[in-house]
């Protein structure tokens, strides 16, 4: 990923990042970070970036162009336009959900500010998003640019030594980190709690959930609640866990926020997939969550997951989508791995990882179910395709896509009748569940092949259909 920070101190940036973790993923070769100097692209003589803001007023604003210029000199170089973040006290409060998000990009352009500001005309023509890092003001851009490229820096894979570390911190799921504890084991009088010392891994865990929901109650009564809001919505969807694992799935992965909740009617949203979920158990209650859901977006909405077919048509009316597919959700529903054996067994040595960006046109010319290379470039990026391959040649892969669910197994026609579907399938079960994940997928009404693998492969399936309604916009 590359950072482009357009700046009038470059020192101060580039010495800022280039120590510790953030320091060698570029060192590396994870990241770049360049500091444009936006005075070197003045056409004042005396080489003056600023001027008096029209009006009157106190203070000195940056002129138009040279922050322009150095825009373009960045622009220029790079295939299409560039996201082009402003740093602002003006601008949306910066979140870990949006640090995520700006780590799929491959270059984001940061401009940081002086003085009282910048030209509003200029900022009209480049910047794509605003963003604060919080309710004071400070003299330029330069620290909040830093604490946006370190925040942004460790969600990009391979940045953070551990990928686990990246998800268990505090913010996933509305919840604080739980307490921590090093050597020794007693300190002035205070032990390290003794469940940690057990080397049960299972009682850990729970103890580090509890001791997260404590200490989110106590120090941050609004990420609470809104936990506590989505346990409860939790507790009525496994009421039917196979027809609505898709929504527990993104509860417990800490990505969805809650849209409308009124007893069995509940609408959740994923912010990774940018998907509604909605369930209900009446059209005429499931209607309410329409008008919501168009108060809170203006009813342009990308993706809508229906888990009746009652809703489908009242969705296509209010939101101009389209039922693009209707689906059986399976669910694996035992703890216990399943078992590697009768599985491929050719002479050829079979290997399975994920798979770079250099397959992606392999991936897009056997995946017929989604064709927008923007999603399989995504799901490639955020290390979700896992390529199956004989020799070194691609063979077949599986994956999961953006909002958890398994899918995406294709094995090339010629390798087809060796197990080897059977064989990736095992994998993205095995490995859904050493991520701590519930296995579940979702086949097309009427793929029969489909159907037939996941069932010999244990998994349940769920009495009702899954709806997926699509923009027509899109
Ligand atoms: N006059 C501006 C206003 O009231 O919105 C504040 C300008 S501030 C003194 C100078 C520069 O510092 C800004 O252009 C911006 O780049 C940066 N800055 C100050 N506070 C910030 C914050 N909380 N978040 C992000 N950038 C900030």
């Amino acid at each position: 990923m590359n950072f482009h920070i357009m700046t009038l101190f470059p020192d101060m940036v580039k010495q800022g990042l280039s120590e510790s973790i953030i320091g060698r993923a570029a060192d590396k070769g994870l990241l770049s970070i360049d500091a444009v100097n936006i005075r070197d692209f003045t056409l004042d003589k005396h080489k003056k970036v600023d001027d008096y803001p029209y009006g009157g007023g106190a203070g000195m604003l940056m002129q138009a162009q040279p922050v322009y210029d150095a825009w373009k000199s960045i622009a220029d170089k790079l295939s299409q336009k560039p996201r082009t973040i402003y740093l602002t006290p003006q601008g949306q409060t910066f979140t870990q959900q949006m640090a995520k998000d700006f780590a799929k990009e491959e270059d984001l352009v940061l401009l940081c500010g002086h003085y009282e500001g910048i030209d509003e005309r200029v900022l009209e023509e480049i910047v794509t998003d605003y963003v604060s890092i919080g309710d004071y003001v400070l003299t330029g851009g330069e620290l909040p640019a830093m604490v946006m490229v370190d925040a942004v820096s460790r969600m990009v894979p391979g940045v953070l030594s551990n990928d686990e570390s990246g998800a268990t911190e505090s913010f996933e799921g509305n919840l604080l980190e739980y307490p921590q504890y090093s050597r020794p084991e007693v300190w002035m009088d205070k032990a390290v709690p003794k469940v940690l010392l057990s080397g049960n891994q299972k009682e850990i865990t729970a103890w580090r959930k509890a001791r997260a929901v404590e200490r989110t109650k106590e120090r941050r009564y609004d990420l609470y609640q809104k936990y506590e809001a989505l346990q409860q919505c939790r507790e009525i969807l496994w009421k039917k866990k196979l027809l609505h694992m898709d929504m527990i799935e993104v509860i417990d992965r800490g990505t969805a926020e809650l849209v409308y909740a009124d007893g069995e009617n509940i609408c959740i949203h994923d912010k990774v997939s940018d998907t509604y979920f909605h369930t209900a158990d009446s059209m005429e209650e499931g209607r309410k969550m329409i008008s919501c859901v168009k108060e809170q977006t203006g009813g342009r909405i990308g993706q809508l997951v229906l888990h009746q077919d009652f809703m489908v048509e009242p969705a296509k009316e209010e939101f101009d989508l389209y039922l693009s597919v209707a689906c059986y959700q399976a669910v694996y529903t035992r703890r216990e791995k399943l078992p590697v054996s009768k599985l491929y067994a050719g002479e050829e040595p079979l290997s399975i990882r994920p798979l770079t960006l250099a397959y992606m046109d392999q991936v897009l010319e056997h995946y017929k179910l989604v064709s927008d290379p923007d999603y399989i470039r995504q799901v490639i990026v955020s290390g979700s395709l896992f390529g199956a391959f004989l020799e070194e040649k691609l063979v077949g892969f599986v994956g999961w896509h953006k909002e958890g669910s398994m899918g995406m197994l294709e094995v090339f026609p010629e390798y087809q009748r060796r197990k080897l579907g059977k064989t990736l399938e095992t994998y993205i079960v095995n490995l859904t569940l050493e991520r701590g994940h519930t296995p579940y997928g979702q086949v097309v009404v009427g793929n029969e092949r489909s159907m037939r693998l996941q069932e010999g492969m244990g998994m349940c399936f769920a009495k009702g259909l899954v709806y997926w309604m699509h923009s027509k916009n899109k």
